[in-house]
């Protein structure tokens, strides 16, 4: 590990004030970040300590508008019942996420946050990562790269966004709360993140310093007939190779509203609004669903190892959408 500082900000604006300084980073519950510490795949001058500095409340105000502090922990957030009863999208992502030592640690800023899981971009003794060392080329373009994205990429990167709760939060609406040294904002949770082109290491909007202390997620009728679908290679521990999560609010048969986000396949969290307005309107059915879902592929290039995952997004739409009509 190379040498660094720990800072320990009292409040969160002393905390913003640290983490611009030229190489600071964060660290929040250290799930992430320590592995990469570790294999000295971040090598921050300071490192900059959240905790004790952002609020870990879990809120549901009386319209019905969640509030997670970026504090909260992963497992207290899956366990709290306003989330399961108004968004169970959201609890169901998080409980099928790492494990219960992780979640009992990892924070939903850093969650959010975490860096991909392409295999490359962890060792450190890959030197082709466009990522890593910008213009040093891509070791998953001609490699390995069957759990790599089919949706999102450039020929400068190919990685999954790794995020389950944040395929989730993208597919409800959800905002962050940014603070920054100067002043605060509001980011729509789908504008968070970047699509690689030509600056792969460039991942959020986020400016140098900027701090998530809060993610709002907004009531509606579709939230609650919400479902999260992770398909994977082993049932625990594991990635998604796909996932989708689905909301719809059904009148009389017919779907008013859908929502669908798509996760291990895109480059970031992947909200398909074609799929959306496919299914809007439609009969609550399985053909009606079929049919939504062939338009999850629009757009999509695969590589030599990651062809299949073209129909298994179609499916995994297919059930979640299976899963959340019955709830509605
Ligand atoms: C074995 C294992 C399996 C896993 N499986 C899954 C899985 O299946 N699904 C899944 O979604 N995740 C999975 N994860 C990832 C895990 O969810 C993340 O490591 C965790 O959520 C990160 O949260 P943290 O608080 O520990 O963040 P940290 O590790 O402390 O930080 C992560 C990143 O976020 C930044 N950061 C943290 N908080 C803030 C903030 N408030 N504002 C600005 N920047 C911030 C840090 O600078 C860092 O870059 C797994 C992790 C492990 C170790
Ligand atoms: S896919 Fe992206 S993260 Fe992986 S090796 Fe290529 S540039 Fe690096």
């Amino acid at each position: 590990m190379f040498p660094f500082t720990l800072e320990r900000p009292g409040d969160a604006d002393s905390a913003a004030r640290l983490g611009s300084a030229p190489s600071a980073e964060y660290i929040a519950g250290g799930t992430d970040m320590m592995q990469l510490l570790t294999d000295e795949i971040r090598q921050p001058e300071h490192l900059v300590a959240l905790d004790g500095v952002l609020d870990d409340r879990i809120e549901a105000a009386p319209g019905g508008t969640l509030r997670l502090g970026a504090a909260a922990k992963m497992s207290d957030i899956a366990a709290d019942p306003d989330v399961s009863r108004a968004f169970p999208a959201i609890a169901e992502a998080l409980l099928l996420s790492a494990s219960g030592q992780v979640r009992n640690m990892a924070t939903i800023g850093g969650n959010l946050l975490q860096r991909t899981r392409c295999p490359y971009f962890r060792d450190p003794g890959v030197s082709a990562c466009n990522k890593r060392y910008p213009g040093s080329g891509c070791a998953a373009m001609d490699g390995a790269n069957r759990t790599h994205a089919v949706l999102g990429g450039s020929a400068h990167c190919i990685a999954t966004h790794a995020s389950d709760v944040a395929v989730a939060l993208v597919a409800l609406d959800a905002e962050i709360h940014v603070l920054g040294s100067n002043g605060g904002r509001v980011v729509p949770l789908d504008e968070l993140h970047r699509l690689p082109g030509e600056t792969p290491h460039l991942e959020t909007v986020l400016e140098p310093g900027e701090l998530i202390t809060a993610v709002v997620v907004p009531p509606s009728p579709a939230a609650r007939h919400s479902h999260y679908l992770k398909v994977r290679d082993r049932v625990s521990f594991e990635f998604a190779l796909t996932s989708a999560a689905v909301a719809l609010d059904v009148d009389d048969g017919t779907i008013r509203e859908a929502r669908v986000a798509v996760g291990g396949v895109g480059t970031k969290p992947w909200r398909l609004r074609t799929v959306e307005n496919a299914l809007t309107g439609r009969i609550d059915d399985v053909d009606s669903y079929r049919a939504a879902a062939e338009h999850a592929t629009e757009g999509a290039v695969t590589r030599a190892g990651n062809r299949f995952k073209l129909e298994l997004m179609k499916r995994t739409i297919v059930r979640a959408l299976r899963e959340a009509g019955g709830r509605s």
